[in-house]
């Protein structure tokens, strides 16, 4: 088991933002998150990098796991936890650097040398699906990259200082059809090495991308199966409501 949710309650002030969340996701597995906008999929999302540790007055109770272990325990580092978990956002976020040191960014603030950079910056490159179309300007600005591309950056960025779990939050939503399928293929290559987590609004999506898929509504998670199983025959009536369009 790679990533764990037990019993877990978050509140931002007094709003109660997920309530009870139990879930377990596997190794090289893509799970998708859905559910109304507002429904908590993205709070549930960030708990897992602790991202939501930036953002006064919350509270969480119950324990959230990485292989085992509660990321929330005093002894975990935030920064080594960083290291295994990586983050994509809706919006390509590139550093004002070039293509080659926003992919080498991590590596260099972990200290690593020259010749090891450019062989991840390589790799994570490759892996990210634009080396072809980066590899002779890796001097230019990311910022000259198209929309699609700059996200591509963001994931290779990622996948440089070598994530066990990478958390994408709407990856795809702000990017043209080709460029969205273009990282679509790329999350179900990436999950041979990576356990990969996505929030997205679009159903189609999730039917494409994941194995499993958590249905959120209003901070619960209502239900969480097989991607098939969830779009084809779902439990519960909420999900059924969902999945046909009636809500959300
Ligand atoms: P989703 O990703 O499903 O759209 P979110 O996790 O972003 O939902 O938000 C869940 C609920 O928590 C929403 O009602 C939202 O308004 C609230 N919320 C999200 N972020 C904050 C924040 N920083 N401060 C206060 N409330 C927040």
């Amino acid at each position: 088991m790679m990533l764990e949710a037990k019993n877990v309650d978050f509140y931002y002030g007094n709003y109660h933002a997920l309530k009870d969340i139990n879930m377990q996701v596997e190794a090289n597995t893509v799970t998708a998150f859905i559910g109304p906008s507002g429904c908590g999929k993205s709070t549930f999302l960030r708990l897992f990098n602790r991202m939501n540790d930036l953002i006064d007055n919350t509270r969480l109770t119950g324990e959230c796991l990485i292989e085992g272990r509660n990321i929330y325990d005093k002894a975990v580092q935030v920064d080594q936890l960083r290291k295994e978990v990586g983050m994509v956002f809706q919006k390509p976020n590139p550093f004002p650097k070039s293509i080659f040191e926003n992919v080498a960014y991590g590596l260099r603030v972990n200290g690593v040398t020259n010749g090891t950079v450019e062989e991840t910056v390589e790799r994570s490159l490759r892996q990210a699906a634009l080396w072809d179309e980066v590899k002779d300007k890796l001097k230019k600005s990311a910022f000259e990259l198209s929309g699609g591309q700059q996200q591509r950056l963001c994931i290779a960025r990622a996948l440089a200082i070598s994530p066990k779990v990478l958390l994408m939050d709407e990856p795809a939503s702000a990017l043209d059809p080709i460029s969205t399928a273009k990282v679509e293929d790329l999350i179900y290559e990436l999950k041979k090495e990576y356990t990969i987590v996505i929030v997205t609004h679009n159903m189609q999506q999730a039917t494409r991308v994941s194995d499993k898929t958590g249905f959120f509504m209003l901070g619960e998670l209502v239900e969480y199966t097989d991607t098939k199983k969830m779009f084809l025959n779902p439990e519960k009536e909420a999900t059924q409501n969902y999945i046909t369009g009636r809500f959300g």
